[in-house]
């Protein structure tokens, strides 16, 4: 049995296929290393700072990681469109949705933690009509929501 796969979290067939697919259509290579820093992310289900992240990786590892190998694995995963950075919070998150490049809007709750991925079409060419306007050449537009998510507002109420 392969060391590497013993090491790194389960990771879905379905999910491995997208990530895989993703980096072919770029010509760029899922190394067991990479495949091993989003499969914890998408085992672990919320956003994890780089910090977080390097922990459970030398957890299941069982050994010392070196913090630069993962923000360069994290950098490549977000370059092909598996991994999300939030700003706001400083953290990562896998993609919803890695079949189709796209913007993303994110709702953050501030009770539980959890991060919605929401797509929106209309306020994606809203906001690059507010940008034409001004005559503003974006590069990067995130928009990051913050407030208490469905579950959360329900408990509140009780
Ligand atoms: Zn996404
Ligand atoms: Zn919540």
């Amino acid at each position: 049995m392969a060391r590497q796969s013993a090491s790194a979290a389960p990771l879905a067939a379905k999910w491995r296929k997208l990530a895989e697919a993703r980096c072919a259509e770029k010509g760029e290579r899922l190394t067991p290393a990479r495949l091993a820093v989003y499969a914890e992310m998408l085992a672990c289900n919320r956003p994890l700072s780089a910090y977080e992240l390097i922990a459970l990786l030398e957890q299941r590892q069982g050994r010392k990681i070196a913090p630069l190998s993962v923000y360069r694995h994290l950098d490549f995963l977000m370059r092909n469109g598996l991994v999300h950075r939030l700003q706001s919070a400083q953290t990562y998150l896998p993609c919803d949705h890695p079949d189709h490049p796209h913007e993303s809007q994110f709702l953050l709750c501030s009770s539980c933690g959890h991060v919605d991925e929401v797509e929106s079409r209309g306020l994606e060419t809203l906001l690059s009509q507010i940008a034409d306007e001004h005559g503003f050449r974006p590069d990067d537009t995130v928009v990051e929501i913050k407030g208490v998510c469905g579950t959360c507002a329900v408990e509140d109420s009780h």
